[in-house]
């Protein structure tokens, strides 16, 4: 088996504008989306320690949930080729052919594919389910939907490893592990911002700080990190998935001008909430701000598709 690091150390680049200096403020961008040739972004790091313990078990195969356009889904089945795993990926819903881009490249990757009902797939979690699992297709090693276990937060701890010293570090969230690894490895020299892709993600900071307190197992510890967390959920431009006109035109503009592409479905609502804080006043003079890319460049494909739009022109 390969060496699971990532290929390349994630490269920061620096933003210039003129609303940043302006406000004297200074804007870098952590390129976790070219950490890796073919398993990008934080779902590489979420997998690396999962990779990690399931070769050191002896598992084989690897199975994991997701929805149709998942990146967490896109990640497995790289990771398996990569690696020489089996992938048996249990997609949310029904098979609707032909497949869409993210499931083709999958099957490419030699994922197997398997599509369970709504109603089921809601006790996914519970034992019964995961003893049918086990009838059904033998040993596996389980990773949950979005991949974020202890593993994965630790996996992602890993992102600002060398990147500490700015006042604030802005992520966006879906279930809260990548920005739960970034708060426990920040160890509170930075305010870090997080920005819900959800709506209605209040309930997110209590999903964090579970997440924190299963790496730390200490109640105070995390009770600590926890003041250097901030949830933002002003931006999730009416839900998951979802978009407004506005945000197409922002990274498209952002591609434009910056030659950075944002995925709509999370980074691109992270990057539009920070401009909005930023002409808004929200970071004090002389803030050095890093926004972490937390890749989902596959997906983009994916909007196009289900929106009969195209984001970007190549
Ligand atoms: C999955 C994903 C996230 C959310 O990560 P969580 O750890 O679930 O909060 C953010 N950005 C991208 C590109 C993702 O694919």
């Amino acid at each position: 088996m390969k060496e699971l690091i990532p290929l390349i150390k994630s490269p920061i680049q620096n933003i210039e504008e003129a609303l940043f200096l302006e406000k004297g403020i200074s804007v870098d961008i952590l390129r976790e989306d070219l950490n890796h040739l073919t398993i990008q972004g934080n779902k590489l790091r979420k997998l690396h320690y999962n990779l990690l313990n399931a070769q050191k078990k002896g598992n084989k195969t690897i199975l994991t949930f997701g929805g149709a356009f998942s990146n967490h889904i896109a990640a497995v089945a790289a990771a398996g080729k990569e690696y020489g795993f089996k992938t048996i990926g249990l997609i949310r819903g029904e098979e609707s052919l032909p497949l869409n881009s993210t499931l083709e490249k999958c099957v490419e990757d030699g994922m197997e594919l398997h599509y369970i009902d709504r109603t089921t797939y809601r006790i996914k979690h519970t034992q019964d389910f995961k003893d049918y699992l086990r009838n059904r297709f033998g040993v596996f090693y389980l990773i949950p939907e979005g991949g974020t276990n202890y593993y994965a937060i630790n996996g992602c701890m890993e992102i600002i490893e060398d990147y500490k010293e700015y006042n604030f570090i802005c992520c966006p969230i879906g279930t809260g592990g990548t920005v739960a690894g970034i708060t426990i490895a920040n160890n509170q020299n930075s305010t870090i911002l997080g920005f819900s892709a959800l709506k209605g993600g209040e309930f997110l900071t209590k999903d964090i700080s579970d997440h924190i307190q299963s790496v730390t197992n200490d109640q105070e510890l995390t009770k600590d990190l926890m003041t250097s967390f901030e949830l933002n959920t002003d931006f999730h431009f009416g839900g998951y998935a979802k978009f407004t006109e506005d945000l197409l035109i922002f990274v498209r503009n952002f591609y434009t001008k910056h030659g950075i592409k944002w995925d709509t479905i999370y980074n691109g609502k992270m990057a539009y909430g920070v401009y909005e804080l930023i002409k808004s006043g929200f970071f004090p003079k002389n803030s050095s701000i890093l926004l972490v890319h937390t890749g989902g460049i596959q997906g983009v494909k994916g909007i196009e598709e289900r929106n009969n739009i195209k984001i970007y022109e190549d």
